[in-house]
């Protein structure tokens, strides 16, 4: 019979469990009720007490793994940790969320506890054996994998399953004890972008694409890049939106020609870039070209605004498509998200 762990991990506050964790734990207890297997959850945080709490109706084992060094994330810490949470809980499936902190370590506990690992795991199906889906070649190829060796790591993407959610409650966890190596990393603090300079938030209800259209020639005959820079700027930091960008648009930098100074290959959406989840999907003059709008995939509700009435977002591509001047719409949009301000 399987040995269902869900790892977690507190966020940097330490006070709560991640999104991510909390979605393994809805995975975990989903797998372990269809496999008819026990399940536990690990947890890894400073002080794990108030995390146990938000736990109480899991129906799992909780077992912890407590101390200051397990308040920042290091290799040689949060390897030791997880390794002893699996061997506590004599796993032979092990989920976690694919957070930067577990992919860092997960293969190598894997490895040291003789297992295999799977990550980008997007869904969990399977009454008599687990099946993993994950997909690849850029999300053209879904695969669904089944394997025999055991522990089995799977490191699932954020968005493969709803949050757990409970009141808080009683509810009490088992102090696993870790044997920790002598620490050669010692973490002095962090440095993170300033406030609104980070453009890609994947947890964002919104995808804000720009095209190339924004550093094209205007009626005016004229390029308006720090106008448009200005206009996308003020729209992210009106909304929690993540930018996305064209192909055409980020090439534009390795050419010479006017470019926005914020965007990044990273930015790219599409066959050769990125396929986010959000919810929403607002395009702006970008043509909507099949190679970009792949990258559209998971994204439901599609708007476009382009100049261009036999764009590719016109031609079924979108839900609603704004034949207007970007350069007109989004200062209005932009002045009434300000106005709507709390
Ligand atoms: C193998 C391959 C892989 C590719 N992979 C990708 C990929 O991953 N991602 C990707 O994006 N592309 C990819 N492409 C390129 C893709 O085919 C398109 O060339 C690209 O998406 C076009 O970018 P764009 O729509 O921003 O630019 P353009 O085609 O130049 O379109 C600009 C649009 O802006 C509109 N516009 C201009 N001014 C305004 C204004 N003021 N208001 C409103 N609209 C305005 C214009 O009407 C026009 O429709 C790939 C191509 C190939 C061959």
């Amino acid at each position: 019979m399987e040995s269902i762990l869900v790892l977690t991990h507190a966020d940097e506050t330490g006070a709560i469990l991640t999104k991510a964790s909390l979605e393994a734990v809805t995975a975990g207890i989903d797998l372990a009720a269809r496999l008819s297997a026990p399940l536990a959850i690990g947890i890894l945080a400073a002080d794990a007490t108030t995390l146990t709490k938000s736990l109480p109706s899991a129906g799992a084992r909780i077992l912890s793994v407590s101390g200051q060094a397990f308040a920042q994330a290091r290799y040689a810490t949060d390897a030791a940790a997880a390794e002893a949470l699996c061997r506590a809980a004599q796993a032979t499936i092990v989920l976690a969320p694919g957070s930067s902190r577990f992919t860092r370590v997960a293969a190598g506990v894997a490895h040291r506890l003789g297992g295999f690992i799977d990550t980008h795991i997007t869904a969990l199906a399977g009454t008599d054996a687990v099946e993993a889906s994950r997909w690849f070649y850029r999300q053209r190829i879904e695969a669904v994998l089944s394997r025999d060796a055991r522990p089995w790591f799977l490191l699932l993407d954020s968005g493969a399953a709803p949050a757990f959610t409970a009141q808080p409650g009683a509810a009490t966890a088992e102090e696993i004890a870790v044997a920790l190596p002598e620490a050669r990393t010692n973490v002095s603090g962090f440095r993170a972008p300033q406030q609104g300079a980070q453009t890609i938030r994947p947890d964002a209800p919104l995808l804000f694409v720009a095209g190339a259209g924004w550093t094209k020639k205007q009626p005016d005959g004229q390029v308006h890049t720090t106008e448009a820079a200005g206009l996308i700027l003020g729209f992210l930091r009106a909304t929690p939106a993540s930018l996305g960008s064209s192909k055409s648009l980020v090439d534009q930098g390795s050419e010479g020609q006017s470019v926005l100074p914020f965007l990044t290959h990273l930015n790219q959406i599409g066959q050769t870039g990125a396929t986010p989840r959000h919810a929403k999907g607002l395009s702006t003059c970008c043509h909507g070209e099949e190679p970009h709008v792949v990258g559209w995939r998971f994204i439901a509700d599609r708007r476009a605004i382009s100049l261009d009435p036999n764009c590719g977002w016109s031609r079924g591509k979108a839900d609603v498509v704004y034949i207007a001047d970007a350069f007109q719409v989004i200062p209005r949009v932009n002045a009434l998200l300000e106005a709507a301000k709390p």
